[in-house]
């Protein structure tokens, strides 16, 4: 079994629903209040363990009954959870969403996601070390992000990045990165207005840009998306993602570990929700035979 370490963040969405969002000062009677589990950490980790991969989650949570559900959520999933530290006098990352006239706003509260420290990592090292790859986003302190990298490097362990939330680090952090994930807004972030073709010459590892519905381009290869009806595309990218840790772990070459992650992703879109919507593998397998 191929084993995936993910670095990362956990957090609680809380989607309410409502006719309208309330104004300054306004109190509004809501619809409905629903509860996910997500995080794009946990949500890659979800993704990658549903594909078979023996995987690991380094993340905290806080003493709150939010970090209960996240842990056992994942739990349920087959991630291991031994590296998802609990603090105490800390909440757990929460999601506050408002779903009214038809759009969302959202809040996010990072909470004990901030407390991934140098010392967790360092708790993380052998996993890291027998792990065939560790996938982590920008959803942790962006100095723990750099200090990862030097832990997989010294280590020898492939790191993939998905650099999400959009945010910059420093030249020679990014250099230590194995393989890079942006979407399209991501790369013109990182790696300024330029061509791609200048922005897969500015990164030194594997770059990745992923287009959404037009698939996935990397060198000068775009391998497109499955085209299928979209129902949500929530979780698209960390479905990507986690197909794609899975296959690049597995040894599979960087084309086919493409197309793996976007099987994956194309089934996670057909399906409400993000977490809810991550294939299997039979499903995965099914849809790259067609
Ligand atoms: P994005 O984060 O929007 O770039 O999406 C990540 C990946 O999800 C893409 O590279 C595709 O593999 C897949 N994906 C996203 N949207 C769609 C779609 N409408 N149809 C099929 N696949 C999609």
């Amino acid at each position: 079994m191929t084993k995936i370490t993910v670095v990362g963040s956990l957090s609680m969405d809380l989607v309410v629903s409502a006719s309208k969002r309330p104004l300054a000062g306004e109190t509004v009677i809501g619809t409905n209040l629903s509860l996910f589990p997500g995080g794009k950490g946990a949500n890659q980790a979800v993704a990658a363990a549903r594909l078979g991969a023996d995987v690991t989650m380094v993340g905290c949570v806080g003493d709150d009954a939010y970090g209960e559900m996240i842990v056992a959520n994942l739990a349920s999933q087959q991630v291991d959870t031994s590296l998802v530290k609990r603090f105490t006098n800390q909440t757990s990352g929460t999601a506050h969403i408002t779903v009214a006239e038809g759009d969302n706003s959202i809040i996010v509260i990072k909470g004990a996601n901030d407390c991934v420290s140098a010392s967790l990592i360092e708790e993380a090292r052998a996993t890291i070390a027998a792990s065939d790859i560790v996938l982590t986003q920008y959803e942790i302190p962006l100095p723990m992000i750099a200090y990862l990298a030097d832990v997989c490097e010294s280590e020898g362990t492939p790191l993939l990045v998905n650099p999400a939330p959009a945010a910059t680090v420093a030249p020679e952090t990014l250099a230590k990165f194995s393989y890079l994930t942006p979407n399209e807004s991501e790369a013109a972030l990182i790696f300024g207005q330029q061509s791609r073709a200048d922005s897969f010459g500015a990164f030194p590892g594997e770059l990745l840009i992923t287009l959404g519905a037009d698939g996935v381009c990397f060198k000068e290869t775009t391998v497109p998306a499955f085209k299928v009806a979209v129902t949500d595309t929530t979780g698209a990218g960390d479905t990507f993602n986690g197909a794609f840790a899975v296959g690049l772990a597995e040894g599979q070459s960087l084309a086919e570990a493409v197309r793996f992650g976007n099987a994956a992703a194309a089934l996670s879109v057909q399906k409400l929700g993000a977490q809810s919507g991550m294939p299997t593998r039979a499903a995965v397998e099914e849809l790259l035979a067609k």
